[in-house]
């Protein structure tokens, strides 16, 4: 079908351009105009029930709803002159006939499209003089979600979301009139992997999310831009971290992650899995200080020593034993520039005569068709655009075994994985023939328990760096809170054990290690750090098809 034309329009008194057929409302939107909605959302159709998209067309007898009304060329809409206001301002008022204005104990607070437009309208004084009806304050409807039926306004969105995108149908609007209410059918829950999305497309507060309501007020929270790292998918996001009133949340720096509307990637959603990971951030797991076994107990040293040492000491029985006996098992959880990093230390200089990088069963899981994939890494592909796989054979978690097994190995370096777990109980007994161990991680496990060398390494939320999702779109995350302790972006603990062996790098930031990164592999040529954007970019040759996300669309983060 041959693409629609471009049409010339008046908006507001300023002339515009859009593709024929596209909706007001959304071209309001891409010209910086937001017309206020409740119902309409870009990812899940405009039925439009709220009413309140008003705006006046000249040559319509009556203002009209913008979310279902395409451009056509010549049109003129008015979105800001006393009529469409007052127009949007009595639906808004019907909205607020029975909505109970408990903005002060309301976790929407802050982030509310009610709240802003009675605001914006100085609605203060009800012309309502009966009793607001009463209906359910707190239904428990789901493992993460709870509704309050007095705040809803009936806008159909976690509906929608419920038939259109996870097609499980769990909601749904009964009664009549001003006695309509949304409530589960009977017998059902949303407990559907996508629940908490309902939370996020609810423009009120009706629906909360049972993990974050009442933690922290939302307007005391720092929003960075990132990526979900627990699957192949990498979803944008924004993480929220309560770094001005830490002691409402005195263990949890980073409070919750909210998908970001990216269209290459997740559409305008994200799973639960993804959603409650934030816990990973500051788990109790996590590892803060380097150490060294000594006598079977863990003494502490400064970071940057722990590297220098624990890379003299690796070279020196390289020189000793040979490089073949030397392993080393990678991760997918780790950044392109850690990879890179990684690459130039232990193949380019140690010449490891054992690699294993893709992911085994510790890795995989669950995957579906909404957006979840089954390589629980998001850099696996990053891995094998830099050749770890297909240049650099890899091992398999059978074949290591062997390897120690056999006695063909004398090293062991392990980074962010957990061969005692894969190889199951009592095989730390394995490790008692190996002269050299290490750990390299953000959080303990079994092996870095038993490693004579523990270097932590900080999590995706405290550094700069880039992810290559399965599709080969390559995103950038952020950091949003300091390291914890002396843990570090697992590329500098690289470039110290470099420097220890007089091989030293010039890198002093992420977008460094990009930088050379991106000079020397193909796939990542022509593309620079700063300009990775809010949506990433594509490896210029991406690894296999891919499945976009559902209903991707158009439009920004507030929908
Ligand atoms: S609960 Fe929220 S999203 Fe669902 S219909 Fe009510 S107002 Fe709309
Ligand atoms: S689909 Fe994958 S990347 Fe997206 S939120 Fe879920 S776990 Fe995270």
């Amino acid at each position: 079908m041959p693409d629609k034309p471009k049409v010339k329009f008046t908006l507001d008194g300023r002339e515009l351009e859009a593709v024929e057929g596209t909706l007001v409302i959304d071209a309001a939107k891409a010209a910086g105009i937001e017309v206020p909605h409740y119902c309409y959302h870009p990812g899940l159709g405009n039925p439009g029930v709220c009413r309140l998209c008003m705006v006046e067309v000249e040559g319509a007898p009556k203002p009209m709803v913008s979310c279902r009304l395409p451009v056509k060329a010549g049109m003129v809409v008015k979105s800001d002159t006393a009529r469409a206001r007052k127009a949007q301002a009595s639906s808004l008022e019907f909205h607020l006939a029975n909505h109970p204005l408990d903005c002060p104990v309301c976790d929407q607070a802050g982030e509310c499209f009610l709240q802003d437009y009675y605001m914006r309208y100085g609605l203060y004084r009800s012309a309502v003089r009966e009793d607001k009806l009463h209906k359910e304050k707190r239904l428990d409807i789901g493992p993460t979600v709870v509704l309050d039926q007095e705040r809803c306004i009936l806008c159909t969105r976690c509906t929608r979301f419920l038939s259109q995108v996870t097609k499980t149908n769990e909601l749904g609007i009964f009664n009549r009139g001003d006695h309509d209410v949304l409530a589960p059918y009977p017998g059902r829950r949303v407990d559907n992997p996508y629940s908490g999305n309902i939370v996020d497309v609810c423009p009120v507060g009706a629906l909360t999310d049972k993990d974050f309501r009442f933690k922290v007020r939302v307007w005391y929270l720092d929003e960075t831009p990132s990526l979900c790292t627990t699957c192949a998918r990498g979803c944008s996001i924004d993480l929220h971290a309560n770094n001005r009133r830490p002691w409402h949340t005195p263990d949890e720096r980073v409070v919750r992650f909210k998908p970001r509307h990216n269209p290459e990637v997740n559409a305008w959603w994200m799973c639960d899995e993804g959603r409650y990971s934030y816990k990973q951030i500051d788990s109790r797991l996590r590892l803060k200080f380097a150490s060294r076994l000594v006598d079977g107990r863990p003494e502490a040293v400064a970071a940057k020593e722990a590297a220098a040492r624990a890379a003299q000491e690796l070279s020196a029985l390289v020189k000793a034993k040979g490089p073949q006996g030397l392993a080393v098992v990678l991760s997918g959880t780790l950044s392109n520039e850690d990879l890179f990093a990684a690459r130039r230390l232990f193949v380019e200089t140690l010449h490891c005569g054992m690699l294993l990088a893709a992911p085994g069963p510790d890795q995989l899981g669950e995957g579906d068709d909404v957006l979840r994939r089954k390589e629980r890494v998001p850099n696996h592909i990053g891995a094998l655009a830099l050749g770890f796989g297909a240049r650099i054979p890899d091992t398999t978690w059978g074949g290591l075994r062997a390897a120690v097994e056999g006695g063909k190995l004398w090293g062991l370096y392990v980074i962010d994985r957990d061969p005692l777990a894969v190889w199951g109980k009592g095989s730390e007994k394995l490790l008692s023939g190996l002269a050299f161990t290490a750990y390299q991680g953000s959080h303990a496990n079994r092996f870095s328990t038993a490693a004579q060398w523990v270097l932590p390494a900080c999590s995706f939320a405290e550094e700069d760096a880039t992810f290559t999702n399965f599709e080969g779109q390559v995103q950038r995350s952020r950091a949003a809170v300091p390291p914890l302790g002396e843990s570090r972006p697992d590329w500098e603990i690289f470039r110290d054990m470099l420097a220890a062996l007089e091989a030293p790098q010039a890198w002093t930031s992420a977008g460094g290690v990009f930088a050379e990164l991106a000079k020397a592999e193909p796939p990542f040529a022509s593309m620079a750090f700063e300009d990775l954007g809010m949506h990433g970019k594509r490896l210029a040759r991406a690894p296999g098809p891919g499945s976009g996300p559902p209903g991707a669309g158009s439009g920004g983060d507030r929908a």
